[in-house]
């Protein structure tokens, strides 16, 4: 079926194979959802509130108007609970994102953005990766908003920095603001204005791992669940695929997180549980 275009004004994403014209997240999940259903799945609302494992089952509370009122037992979890953007503290957010004024990934996105006027919300070597990312490939107009933190630049950084035209603004930003389809960032005191067509946020993500680590699963130092090449968590049959493990946070590596994942699930879906005789490795 062909993609449902998105309301204007709506972001689209623009990296999705076979979707050249782009096509929007609300119309990714409503395609995987039917095609998903299509194949037997059966898809709850819900919240899984609580991840037990005993010998040979995971149980889930799932808590939600359609939820069971028993736990949802399985041999095997495959865990896809994605992971959070830290926001910047910009009023009416979500209206921006839906604009498309604020983003998160230009590695996804930054071809939008070119020869625009951009903003970057970030600090440390992140914020300047992301900064200098977007100078070198997208636009020559970039400034990082360090929103008061110092940056401790070494004069090799400081060089890298004006090489590509990043402009540093470590003051304090007493407000964002969306104002006619634009950003504005407001100084204290100085009551200085700086204005932007789009504003990236590298301040980071926060895996959603914490029902693998309740179950003891390993994360690595940021907080992602540690897995092995099938996808596999540290606890013996639950699985975790996409922005809860550590790598490139988007929607194709997701999938192929979850694709190896499923294979291996379905190869050894036969056969005992690892807490039973004969599991393979
Ligand atoms: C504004 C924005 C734009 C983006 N644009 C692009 C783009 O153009 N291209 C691209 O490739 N990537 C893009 N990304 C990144 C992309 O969204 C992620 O890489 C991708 O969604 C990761 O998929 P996931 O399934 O791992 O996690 P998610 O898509 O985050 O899905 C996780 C789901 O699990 C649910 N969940 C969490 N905990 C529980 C629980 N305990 N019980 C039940 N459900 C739970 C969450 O509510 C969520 O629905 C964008 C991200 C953002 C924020």
């Amino acid at each position: 079926m062909p993609a449902r275009p998105a309301p204007p004004g709506f972001p689209v994403s623009h990296n999705i194979p076979v979707f050249a014209e782009g096509i929007a997240g609300a119309e990714i999940l409503a395609r995987q959802r039917v095609h998903a259903e299509r194949y037997g799945a059966r898809i709850l609302a819900g919240t899984v509130t609580a991840l037990d494992r005993s010998p040979g089952h995971f149980s889930a509370i799932i808590e939600g108007p359609e939820a069971p009122t028993r736990p949802t037992y399985a041999r095997r979890v495959l865990l896809a609970t994605g992971a959070e953007d830290i926001e910047p503290d910009l009023p009416d957010l979500p209206d921006a994102v839906r604009r498309g004024l604020v983003r998160y990934c230009p590695i996804c996105d930054g071809y939008e953005a070119r020869g625009r006027r951009i903003a970057v919300i970030g600090h440390g070597d992140r914020g300047m990766g992301e900064a200098i990312f977007i100078a070198r490939t997208y636009s020559s107009d970039v400034t990082l908003l360090t929103l008061g933190q110092r940056m401790e630049l070494s004069d090799e950084q400081r060089e890298r920095l004006a090489q590509h035209g990043v402009k540093l603004v470590e003051a304090p930003i007493q407000a964002l603001d969306v104002q006619d389809g634009r950003i504005t960032a407001l100084r204290p005191r100085q009551g200085e204005e700086y204005r932007f067509d789009i504003l990236y946020s590298a301040l980071g993500l926060q895996c959603r791992s914490g029902l693998g680590s309740a179950l003891g699963a390993r994360l690595d130092g940021s907080g992602a669940l540690l897995v092995d090449a099938h996808n596999r968590t540290t606890v013996p049959g639950l699985y975790a695929a996409g922005g809860t493990v550590r790598g490139l946070d988007q929607i194709v590596v997701a999938m192929g997180h979850a694709a190896i994942a499923a294979t291996h699930i379905h190869n050894h879906c036969e056969i005992p549980t690892e807490d039973e005789p004969r599991e393979e490795a």
